[in-house]
């Protein structure tokens, strides 16, 4: 068996039983995805108003909020704000990856490193990740061994735990973390009425990279808006549970810099967090396929990372199945979402697992049948 055949038949054992658990032990949570789905498609059919009210509700809490319409755009917005010569600590962020932030900061100078365990370890190894909520799910245990040891300089036994391993990166991130100036984060959901940004996790990295520096900086997709702040709560719920992580250790909030209210009850900022938050809304090919009727089912994606480990194909190609991070059924469809790249859905079996469990019911294998259709057009002219 090789490396990726171990590894991802570990993490289905691991994740999708417990799925199952969720589910059945927390029945509201299905309700919850269904009213999540009609919420964030309201979004995607009016996604200029609603980019309008996010960007200004940010700006009314003392934020500052851009809206890009390129990654080259993105890159350099999020360069000015963080300049030369910092400290940067990111919490796990597709849209970040997708803008090549983290090598764009290093070119400028700074020192940026990814906080996220997996992310964290990918980095050390300069791989792409393998999958949306675990970036490093291709590398077994003992290669993580191996990885510290030559990455790091530190002793790791053969026989570490994975409680060990742990330990080794908290140890070498918890300098950075302190001394960090500036932190970049995703987000899981935009309120458009409050202007606050939901992440939800698990290991505490993001709560220290949104609290600890100056400087907070969240970069998401458009589609990442969703009408109110009760339906950003809703998706951080639902998307932890598909994820096999619920309850999640951690929900965090931010609306705004930090502030106080504890003299005479006037507002004022900041207090003991950042005193800058920026919020960067990125479309880069979103808008566009807001337009196409069957494709824009693709921008209700949750990131829950659920359909990857039913799908055959991924399990046979893994990370080779897309553009990362944009791998797997979802990846299929985001790889022509961001870089209208049809390839990736031409090698769907259409065996339909996907749309069996994906929480906002996309139907990825029609979103891919058209995308293959593109595909036959592009290539038909070209003959
Ligand atoms: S397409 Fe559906 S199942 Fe796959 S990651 Fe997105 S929300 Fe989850």
């Amino acid at each position: 068996m090789s490396e990726w055949d171990i590894a991802v038949e570990r993490t289905i054992n691991n994740n999708v039983p417990r799925v199952h658990k969720i589910l059945s032990q927390y029945p509201y949570i299905q309700d919850l995805a269904r009213e999540l789905r009609k919420a964030k498609l309201e979004v995607i059919n009016n996604l200029e108003y609603f980019t309008q009210q996010a960007l200004e509700s940010v700006k009314k809490i003392g934020g500052n909020a851009y809206y890009v319409s390129s990654l080259y755009e993105a890159r350099e917005i999020v360069g000015k704000i963080v300049g030369k010569d910092k400290i940067v600590v990111m919490g796990k962020s597709m849209v970040a990856y997708e803008l090549g932030l983290r090598e764009y900061l290093k070119e400028l100078g700074n020192q940026v490193w990814e906080t996220d365990l997996g992310e964290f370890l990918i980095q050390l190894a300069n791989e792409p990740p393998s999958h949306i909520i675990a970036p490093a799910i291709h590398m077994t245990k003992e290669r993580v061994v191996k990885l510290l040891r030559e990455r790091l300089g530190v002793e790791v036994s053969d026989n570490a735990t994975h409680e060990e391993l742990v330990a080794i990166v908290r140890k070498f991130l918890r300098e950075k973390f302190v001394n960090a100036d500036v932190g970049i984060t995703g987000a899981n959901a935009v309120a458009a009425d409050t202007g606050s940004v939901i992440l939800v996790e698990n290991e505490g990295n993001i709560r220290m990279s949104t609290v600890l520096p100056n400087i907070h900086i969240a970069v998401a997709g458009v589609e990442k808006i969703v009408p109110t702040f009760y339906h950003a709560l809703i998706e951080a719920t639902v998307q932890a549970a598909y994820a096999g992580l619920y309850p999640p250790t951690y929900i965090n909030l931010t609306s705004g810099p930090s502030s106080t209210g504890d003299i005479e009850m006037k507002r004022v900022s900041p207090a003991h967090g950042p005193k800058e938050f920026h919020l960067v809304l990125v479309d880069n090919g979103r808008v566009e396929v807001s337009k196409d009727d069957v494709i824009k089912e693709a921008l209700l994606c949750i990131r829950c990372g659920r359909c990857h480990l039913h799908c055959p194909v991924y399990r046979a190609l893994g990370v080779e199945w897309g553009r990362p991070p944009f791998t797997g059924p979802m990846g299929a469809m985001w790889s022509y979402v961001v870089h209208k790249d049809t390839r990736p859905a031409t090698l769907c079996t259409h065996s339909g697992n996907c749309k069996e469990v994906c929480p906002m019911g996309i139907n990825i294998p029609k979103v891919l049948e058209k995308i293959k259709w593109l595909d036959n057009d592009k290539e038909h002219n070209k003959a």
